[in-house]
């Protein structure tokens, strides 16, 4: 029987925060940590900071990428970035689906497949997140939303096109409010999603992909989360902001 290894990927969601300088200080002080840490690290940043991060990370095991990117290759959408002019600037990666983007910006499961195949076309890893709302966890529908969120983001996604994504399984009740998935609440959950994702690509296909759990993880719940024989990495919010915390994570 073969077992599969994957590779640890931490990434570190910074939302709207950060200044060019500040995130390039951030990276240099960042640099030293992730040269010695077997995970793969990323940074997701804002917009505004690809280039001067992709230029101070440049030398480094650091990835840089975004957080949200258009689905089209370009056109009249005002305000609009897509997958295209986020390689040209400098990411690798890209996160779609965020829960706050779903609640905040009213991104549906068939948007979030559009943006899903713009980012692969790019030529950009891409990070899916999923997770289930606090009713939702409260009524017992985890795996129900978590099996239909799946299905319908990755509606038409091959088997070769999994190969460059990431699920990141998100319980929104957990997201900025210190309320971490306990250990076995994220490996159940990780467990199904790989199941549903088995069910629909093999189960081959399904063990090679990476599943990150995001949700109030800091320096002291970290390890115990990534213990879980399927939580393969971290997103992390919050704690990703403050150099000393993220350096502790990764150093994990
Ligand atoms: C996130 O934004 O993806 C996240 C998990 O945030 P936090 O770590 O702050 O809960």
């Amino acid at each position: 029987m073969s077992v599969t290894v994957r590779p640890t990927v931490i990434t570190g969601n910074w939302k709207m925060y950060k200044t060019i300088s500040e995130a390039v200080s951030f990276i240099e002080g960042l640099i030293p940590f992730a040269s010695k840490t077997h995970a793969e690290v990323g940074l997701a940043v804002p917009f505004t900071i690809l280039p001067s991060a992709a230029k101070a990370a440049q030398n480094s095991l650091i990835k840089v990428g975004a957080q949200n990117l258009n689905a089209e290759k370009e056109g009249a959408f005002t305000g609009e970035i897509s997958g295209r002019m986020l390689t040209d600037a400098g990411a690798s990666f890209v996160i779609v689906g965020h829960s706050e983007r779903r609640r905040l910006f009213h991104e549906t499961d068939a948007m979030i497949n559009k943006k899903l195949k713009g980012a692969l076309h790019a030529g950009l890893r891409t990070i899916v997140c999923i997770g289930e709302t606090l009713e939702e966890h409260q009524q017992g529908k985890v795996q129900t939303v978590l099996q239909k969120q799946i299905e319908q983001s990755f509606e038409g996604i091959t088997e070769e096109q999994l190969k460059n994504v990431i699920l990141a399984y998100e319980p929104v009740w957990a997201i900025g409010t210190n309320q971490t998935a306990t250990p076995e609440i994220a490996q159940k959950a990780h467990r199904f999603c790989r199941e549903v994702m088995a069910r629909k690509w093999g189960e081959i296909p399904a063990e090679k992909v990476v599943i990150q759990y995001g949700g109030s993880v800091k320096a002291d719940n970290a390890a115990s989360l990534l213990e879980q024989a399927d939580v393969d990495g971290l997103l992390v919010g919050g704690a990703s902001l403050s150099l000393d915390s993220f350096s502790k994570i990764i150093r994990l």
